[in-house]
Parts: C-alpha cells; structure tokens; sequence
C-alpha cells in the first residue's frame, strides 16, 4: 500500500517532494495549505519515508485494527 497526497490524492512517488504536518498527513510540498508552522518535515518522499519509519508501521496495524472490529 502507497501513501497518497492528503491534498490531491495523487499516490506519491520517492522522488517528489513531500511536506508532513504535525498530524504525521503528507502532501505534495506543491499541495500544501495550511499554515507553515504545521509543518514537521519536509524532502522527499524516499527521504521522508525512510526516516519516519512508523509509516509502514502505523498501515500495518491499521489493517490489523480493521480485522479486529
Ligand atoms: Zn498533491
């Protein structure tokens, strides 16, 4: 499962540039709205990925949660 720009949807590729709030959303550095003191990180997809690596994670155990219910 891929991670898609909060803001168009768009499935974000490792080498576009990614802006993530506080609230861990990510969107196209493009797309991004809200106020510029949101902001946790920026760099690329790949970079933003690799870094926050709970991403991964956090899907798994979303699924995880889905099946218990
Ligand atoms: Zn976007």
């Amino acid at each position: 499962m891929e991670i898609h720009c909060g803001e168009c949807t768009v499935e974000l590729k490792h080498e576009d540039l990614v802006i993530m709030n506080q609230a861990h959303t990510l969107t196209h550095s493009h797309c991004y709205k809200q106020h510029g003191s949101y902001i946790k990180d920026t760099g690329t997809y790949e970079h933003i990925k690799n870094k926050y690596w709970f991403y991964k994670k956090g899907v798994e155990q979303a699924k995880k949660r889905r099946k218990q219910k």
